[in-house]
């Protein structure tokens, strides 16, 4: 079926914000404007091989209009609906901490928003459809395994209850892609894919930071008062809707929102493990949703100091420990960006102190929830906690089975013997105990007798903090199933799907969707895929080792 006019597009960022004066696509400096008109390129036989359900329905687009021509056609780039408009966003950024200069969409199409039936406006984002004014030296292009890993992750994140960009479709485009996948001279024709992404704002901390950096305080103004008034209308008041500019209030207290979003955001990464490996201020959304699934990771055994992203690896600026603080410095990079317009150097700064407190206590309520503790009780439960992530860090531990295990281990048995800290267990009960953690271990060989001897400690410490709370098991272990997945995109599942998908079986990705649509739930028949990392993946690319070639 075709969409018709009324199902169509609508572009309030093409219609209320200035553009690039040049219509021609050639890579350039792009000044004053925030977005300059570009169409995708099209491409050769394009083919929808995934998509997701929730957000077909998400957009209010019919089933039958997912999985047919049109669909192909238009999320491969080849044609246009009504009403898009398609650009590419000018934006900034800072890599690895050095400011970067102009970055922008260089190869991301926004094609328009979709309005649906609540009213809300969800763009839609073609990633790897061509080159933009902003693609720099490189090809606008993506090939099918970082378009898969992109499409399942913004998918499994959401289920999560992460917040996230979504995912509409993987589409083939039946070319090919040149790739030197690590750099080091040995490129690879690879297929190309198309993802195209869901969310109601791509803008990014890099788009006020380009305006700022060029001293162009009308234009950052403009965005600002755009972005507030389009993502935060709860922010302005009524009478301020229509007014020209907003206030200095209204700018701080959006800063402020977006502090404390970030913070969420972050603390989320850190319940489920997420590593996101790129964490420049180009890849950081205004919304505090997760952005750009590049060289991202799960972690398997927990390591603070563990980034999936091979760039990264001397410096480790964004290993799963480090995602805390840098996010706070990404902040300040806001902060920076927006003063011009704001000038309130103590407000500005306020807030950065409320991102610290925002992730403070949001991270020991997390903590709480994934120990099933009722609350979280400072003073007493910092120590649990810390202790805890020392032994997860002794030996090699998975961190997503291994609070599965606790959730399960019995601790209700030993309440109504009331034992005072100082009982020991016998041997046997701290043997069983540890044994019940054995999935979660990467290597039996590394149980130490004091390793077990600390561990039984622990477990001491904690069934005496659950008797206090005077939790049952059956409670506890529901209540902390909700906040632990037990299914994760595992780096060796994705590049499963990948390497299958590569061999013309789209299967697994589907499969993997399916799982991870229910991921603290137990599914029967899928215990494959709530597996500790095989030994086969610890050092394969793609499984353990990624880069930003994509
Ligand atoms: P990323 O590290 O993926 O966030 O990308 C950083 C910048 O490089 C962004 O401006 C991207 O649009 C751009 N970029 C990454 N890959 C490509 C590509 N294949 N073609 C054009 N631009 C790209
Ligand atoms: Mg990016």
């Amino acid at each position: 079926m075709t969409l018709s006019a009324s199902l169509g597009f609508e572009n309030r960022f093409v219609d209320l914000l200035p553009g690039d004066k040049e219509s021609k696509n050639f890579c350039r400096q792009v000044f004053d404007a925030c977005y300059s008109k570009v169409k995708p390129t099209p491409v050769a036989d394009p083919k929808v091989v995934a998509y997701s359900q929730e957000v077909v329905e998400l957009l209010d687009l019919p089933e039958s209009w997912i999985t047919g021509k049109e669909a192909a056609e238009t999320l491969g780039g080849n044609r246009l609906m009504p009403g898009m408009d398609p650009y590419a966003m000018c934006y900034g950024g800072h890599q690895f901490g050095n400011w970067a200069g102009q970055l922008g969409d260089g190869r991301a199409i926004n094609l328009g928003e979709r309005v649906n039936s609540h009213g809300q406006r969800w763009v839609l984002q073609l990633k790897g459809s061509g080159v933009t004014p902003y693609s720099r030296h490189a090809d606008g292009l993506a090939v099918l395994r970082s378009s898969v890993r992109e499409f399942l992750c913004s998918e499994a994140m959401y289920h999560l209850g992460v917040p996230t960009t979504r995912a509409l479709s993987l589409v083939l485009t039946g070319d090919q892609v040149t790739r030197d996948m690590f750099y080091d001279g040995n490129p690879e024709r690879e297929p190309g894919a198309i993802a195209c992404r869901v969310a109601p704002s791509f803008v990014r901390f890099g788009n006020f930071e380009i305006f700022a950096a060029r001293q162009d305080t009308a234009t950052l103004r403009k965005l600002m008062d755009f972005t507030i008034r389009e993502y935060f209308p709860h922010l302005v008041a009524t009478s301020k809707m229509q007014a020209d500019l907003l206030s200095a209030e209204t700018y701080l207290r959006w800063f402020d929102e977006v502090c404390r979003r970030t913070a969420e955001m972050v603390v989320h990464w850190m319940r489920v493990g997420f590593v996101h490996g790129v964490m420049n201020t180009d890849n950081m959304s205004i919304l505090g949703l997760t952005i750009d699934y590049g060289p991202y990771g799960w972690l398997e055994d927990y390591d603070p100091t563990w980034t999936p992203n091979t760039t990264d690896a001397s410096g480790r600026r964004y290993c799963y420990g480090q995602q805390p603080q840098i996010a706070m410095w990404n902040c300040a990079q806001l902060a920076n960006a927006i003063w011009p317009v704001v000038q309130r150097e103590d407000s500005l700064r306020e807030s950065l102190k409320n991102y610290s407190e925002t992730f403070e206590t949001g991270w020991q309520t997390m903590m709480a929830g994934k120990l099933g503790l009722r609350k979280f009780d400072v003073g007493v439960d910092e120590s649990l906690v810390e202790e805890l992530l020392k032994l997860l860090n002794a030996i090699e531990t998975d961190m997503t089975l291994f609070y599965r295990q606790l959730a399960s281990l019995p601790v209700e048995s030993n309440l109504d013997r009331n034992r005072s800290s100082e009982a020991t267990d016998t041997d046997g009960e701290l043997d069983s105990m540890v044994s019940h953690f054995s999935v979660a271990f990467y290597d039996q060989r590394q149980i130490s007798i004091s390793f077990k001897s600390q561990m039984g400690q622990w477990f001491q410490k904690y069934r005496d903090r659950i008797l206090r709370d005077g939790t049952d098991d059956a409670t506890r272990q529901s209540t902390m199933n909700r906040v632990n997945p037990i299914y994760v995109l595992r780096n060796y599942l994705a590049q499963q799907a990948i390497d299958k998908s590569e061999r013309g079986d789209h299967s697994m990705i589907y499969e993997l969707l399916d799982v991870l649509r229910n991921p603290y739930q137990i599914q029967e028949n899928r215990e494959i895929f709530a597996e500790k990392r095989p030994e086969w993946a610890r050092n394969r690319a793609g499984c353990s080792m990624l880069s930003c070639s994509s």
